[in-house]
């Protein structure tokens, strides 16, 4: 096999709770990578469709986290990479996660599979260090190993894969502002009160026996972050309004996708993410600010070859 064509998925990081630490697959937003083998060594990007982003191999995180693979990896070709953007950058819905974690995802099937999925995760976090500064784990994890994934350590690595119900699906709705990440993180404090923490590990362990018993009212009631949503919300036109209508339409909880603008809700059944999808749109749509909106299952499966 000398190229591949693949589909990463938009991913929602943090999910209230699990900053830094909880995240989930979508099935239906995402980017398509084709990756080639080619006879001159190295890594070349040789194609960006739908997005403005640097061509250059160190500029771009696919890049990047392509050449922290191939540090660990002996071949005597190379790699041509093209990108078919469908993710905004600055999105919060994994943007430059689908673009590092498919890169490493192709030539890994394009070498034979040297490296599993979760040893992925770490080449890819390289990629994501490039975009914002700090090697996480919380998008590339789901990317890779599909439905929601705990980073309970990037030191060493532990990435654990965590059941979800099959009836849970997001809505995720995109204000079309751009926040950077690197932004969203200087609002944040360097320490939180005993009393916040004790809150928010109630609430990380309560949302993990939630999805391993398919305990709706119990994931409903752990979606809840006392320490990074009071903080960042402001920076999201909107946010309390959306929110409180979500909650108002059904959902479970609802909450800030990665780091923003996104804001996700999640609920059980197809129905009550479309009418929350619905409610959520109705909102941007009175405030005359675009919006994009996605309705999707949880992605049990991650990236994946398209034939
Ligand atoms: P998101 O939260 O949606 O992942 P980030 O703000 O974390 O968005 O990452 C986007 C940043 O990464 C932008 O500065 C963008 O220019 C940079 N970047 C570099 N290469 C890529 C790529 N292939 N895909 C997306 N973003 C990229």
């Amino acid at each position: 096999m000398n190229t591949i064509k693949i589909f990463c998925p938009a991913t929602i990081a943090n999910l209230s709770c699990g900053f830094d630490v909880l995240g989930l697959c979508l099935e239906t937003a995402g980017d398509e990578m084709i990756i080639r083998k080619s006879s001159e060594k190295g890594i070349r990007i040789t194609k960006i469709i739908g997005a403005d982003l640097p061509m250059e191999t160190e500029k771009n995180v696919a890049g990047v986290a392509a050449l922290a693979m191939l540090e660990k990896v002996e071949t005597d070709f190379g790699f041509e990479i093209e990108i078919y953007k469908n993710i905004k950058a600055g999105s919060g819905i994994g943007s430059s996660a689908a673009s590092s974690a498919g890169a490493v995802f192709g030539i890994n099937e394009l070498l034979g599979r040297p490296f599993t999925r979760k040893e992925l995760v770490l080449f890819a976090m390289q990629g994501e260090k490039l975009a914002s500064g700090n090697a996480h784990a919380d998008n590339v994890a789901p990317a890779l190993l599909g439905g929601f994934t705990l980073v309970r350590s990037t030191n060493p690595l532990d990435i654990i894969k965590i059941k979800s119900p099959s009836e849970l699906y997001a809505t995720v709705v995109h204000p079309q502002i751009e926040l950077r990440t690197s932004d969203a993180r200087s609002v944040l404090k360097q320490t939180v009160s005993l009393t916040s923490a004790i809150t928010q590990w109630g609430n990380v362990g309560g949302l993990i026996a939630g999805l391993y018993t398919e305990d709706y009212e119990l994931i409903g009631r752990s979606l809840h972050d006392e320490i990074i949503e009071p903080l960042r919300s402001v920076l999201i036109p909107g946010f309390d309004l959306i929110k409180q209508t979500a909650l108002d339409n059904g959902a479970l909880g609802s909450g800030i996708s990665g780091s923003g603008p996104s804001i996700f809700a999640l609920s059980k059944g197809k129905k009550a993410a479309e009418k929350i999808a619905k409610a959520m749109s109705q909102i941007y749509k009175n405030m005359d600010l675009p919006y994009e909106i996605h309705v999707s299952k949880i992605n049990d499966e991650g990236i994946k070859v398209v034939i």
